[in-house]
């Protein structure tokens, strides 16, 4: 009788041409053994280590502008492109599954696993709602929720709230960034949360103004509450 395994072996190779699995980064075909990107797009990919040392790049920068507990970012944002493509699809090309991918990463790399520790909720940064309808999800949503999975710390999108639709960051400079998103986040039921460790998460840090704000509408409304930060990569 014919084996199943080579059923089962005709049936894998019949849907792999049918429906290719894609390399998340490039969009190659991937090899049977490689998981969500290629080999040569994960040789690319390079993580900061910086959950390591509490005073890195990231906690430096943003320390300096509010009071956080602790901040990462995991990826190097470098010449190799790999991690701009990753957040990019991420963002603009419907591939919302690439956050999971960089929770199963940040799960199997953090070097510090303590990074987590007396944390009581992520958190991420918040689309204005108009935004959100027009991408389909906030991009953070499926990297906060396999966080939670992985690690056991709630992820919710109920707390910190977007309440103005602020403009594009990308064009500006860092005063002008700093204005646009004043005041454009709220609390919702600060007082519930008194207490409480938030750890903020997002994609990329450039100049720390959108954190800053989100940071300061959790430290001024909540009372007693922290704040600690991860993204994926930050722009030196
Ligand atoms: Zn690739």
């Amino acid at each position: 009788m014919f084996p199943i395994k080579y059923l089962k072996r005709g049936y894998k190779d019949v849907l792999n041409i049918l429906y290719p699995r894609l390399c998340l980064s490039c969009n190659n075909v991937l090899l049977e053994y490689e998981q969500d990107i290629c080999h040569r797009c994960l040789s690319g990919l390079q993580l900061t280590g910086f959950d390591y040392r509490h005073n890195n790049p990231v906690y430096e920068k943003l320390a300096a502008i509010v009071n956080i507990n602790r901040a990462t970012a995991l990826f190097l944002f470098d010449k190799s492109g790999v991690i701009q493509k990753l957040i990019h699809n991420l963002k603009y090309k419907n591939h919302p599954e690439i956050g999971a991918f960089f929770a199963k990463t940040t799960k199997n790399y953090l070097s510090d696993p303590g990074f987590f520790d007396d944390v009581d909720y992520i958190v991420p940064v918040p689309l204005h709602p108009k935004k959100q309808r027009k991408r389909g999800y906030n991009q953070m949503t499926e990297f906060g929720r396999n966080l939670e999975n992985f690690f056991g710390v709630p992820y919710t999108e109920k707390i910190l709230l977007r309440q103005i639709h602020t403009a594009s960051q990308t064009k500006k400079n860092a005063l002008q960034r700093r204005e646009n998103v004043k005041n454009a986040f709220r609390i919702e039921q600060a007082a519930k949360y008194s207490g409480k460790h938030f750890v903020i998460i997002d994609d990329v840090i450039t100049t720390g103004a959108t954190i800053e704000s989100c940071a300061e509408s959790i430290l001024n409304y909540i009372p007693d509450s922290k704040v600690s930060v991860m993204t994926l990569t930050m722009v030196l």
